[in-house]
């Protein structure tokens, strides 16, 4: 095992990975921008040690500066955590030629799995279902009209770089598709640089469902069933729950062995997330994430497991610590994402916390690195907290929600806080009936300006 890891983030999720660190005996090492001196994850870890201005482009994003605190500090290991250069399979490759280990997936499957195109190739091989659709790119308008004419409007077009929302435009009719086809080009070149596209089915009504797995790297995996991460706004995520609300077990264990099977046949290492959108009693697969999500917290409070723990074993070349027989939902579990954003704009609102109060109480989980009179920095995402809640079953797990959102106190700043109050007061959210377009059609008639 390792003596020491250092954690190439910030905010929650580097507290989330010190705290893993700290339960097994390992000493962590916090790396922070001149901006983040005094934030939590600094106080917390072990040690800590600055590496470059505010920018994240020359301090989280940094590779020289991360490979050389990890010289300096003695550091075996690190931990990416969650975006920054957590699918960045060029710093995964610069940290093993440094004689480091990567706490997370081989550069190779990263690599596959960052463009959407060889992503779903390789998970059509390995028998995933995924969205009918072009075989592959689409190299220009006409073949992109043909494909469009074949599998029938609307149809969605992706950028194969694409990710965060970007590169993805709609086409309802063959009218709209020269439009739809050059934007989406037109964004995967400025935001990815590579315009190559490719065409699928656009679902009208679907959730999003994706499963956890996880492997041991040596063709061992397993699965820890689903989240139901449909409510989103703008493509992103707001609030997740699991399990899924309209899953059975039956489709569970189907899907879950689909997925655990495709990552143990190409020896896939740590936690990732295979992302579909489920309509019809269907699964359409739609990406892979090489890395842990934001919303892992749901997963571990249905399984009882330490998914960081687990990441932080199998890259020291350990056994997984539990088999596929041994994982057993035990009740319901829901997280929402606390931004400093102010509605109905959404727009991000950093700024000093003149209080913060955390809930607590019987399954009440706060991951956040929020402290009262921190200021939070406007250089970083707006993501601020996540508050996850478990019960017996899905209604305890909501008026658990309820509860422990009238305990937290942020003020200073605005927050997210009071759209998930207003969510709650939903019959469709307390009935589970919901698909990825119900949050925007809520925001349209329930969050206008003024
Ligand atoms: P990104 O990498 O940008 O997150 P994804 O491929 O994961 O892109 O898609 C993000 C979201 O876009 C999905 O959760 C879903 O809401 C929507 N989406 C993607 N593909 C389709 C599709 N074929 N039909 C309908 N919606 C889709």
């Amino acid at each position: 095992m390792f003596d020491k890891i250092l954690i190439a983030n910030r905010g929650e999720i580097a507290l989330r990975v010190v705290r893993a660190a700290r339960e097994m005996g390992i000493g962590s090492v916090a790396v922070h921008s001149t901006a983040d001196s005094d934030a939590m994850h600094v106080r917390m870890a072990d040690e800590s040690i600055c590496i470059g201005p505010p920018q994240s482009s020359q301090s989280y994003l940094s590779l020289p500066a991360i490979i050389s605190a990890c010289e300096i500090t003695g550091a075996q290991a690190i931990h990416p955590g969650y975006g920054f250069l957590s699918e960045n399979a060029n710093f995964v490759q610069i940290v093993e030629d440094h004689g480091l280990t990567f706490i997370g997936p081989t550069a190779e499957h990263i690599r596959i799995m960052g463009d959407k195109i060889t992503a779903k190739d390789t998970m059509k091989a390995l028998g995933v279902p995924c969205v009918p659709g072009s075989d592959g790119g689409v190299p220009d308008l006409a073949t992109a009209e043909r494909i469009g004419a074949e599998i029938g409007y609307p149809v969605i077009i992706k950028a194969t770089a694409g990710g965060g929302g970007k590169g993805m435009k709609v086409a309802n009719s063959a009218a709209e598709m020269e439009r739809a086809f050059q934007t989406a080009r037109a964004e995967g070149k400025s935001n990815f640089g590579n315009d190559e596209v490719y065409i699928e089915k656009y679902l009208t009504t679907p959730r999003h469902i994706e499963i956890q797995v996880f492997g041991d790297g040596k063709g061992k995996a397993v699965h820890l069933g689903e989240r139901d991460c449909s409510l989103q706004r703008r493509h992103q995520k707001v609030f997740e729950e699991a399990p899924g609300p309209t899953i059975t077990a039956e489709e569970r264990a189907r899907i879950g062995k689909a997925c655990a099977d495709a990552v143990a046949k190409i020896n896939y290492i740590g936690a990732g997330t295979i992302e579909f959108l489920y309509e019809n009693g269907e699964f359409y697969f739609i990406e892979m994430n090489t890395r842990l999500q934001v919303e892992h917290p749901v997963t571990e409070g249905i399984f009882g497991v330490d998914l960081v723990r687990e990441q932080i074993r199998v890259a020291a070349g350990l056994p997984m610590s539990f088999t596929q027989d041994e994982l057993a939902i035990n009740g319901h579990a829901i997280e929402v994402r606390i931004n400093a954003e102010k509605l109905p704009s959404f727009s991000p609102c950093p700024g000093k916390i003149t209080q913060y109060h955390a809930p607590g109480g019987l399954g009440v989980r706060m991951d956040s690195a929020l402290y009262d009179g921190y200021s939070i920095p406007p250089y970083y995402d707006s993501l601020i907290g996540k508050l996850i809640v478990h019960g017996r079953d899905r209604p305890e797990a909501l008026a658990r929600l309820n509860r422990a959102l009238g305990e937290l106190i942020v003020d200073g700043v605005d927050t997210t806080i009071p759209l998930f109050r207003a969510l709650l007061a939903e019959p469709d959210i307390h009935s589970g009936d919901y698909n990825i377009h119900w949050l925007e059609h809520w925001l349209e008639t329930n969050l206008t300006e003024g």
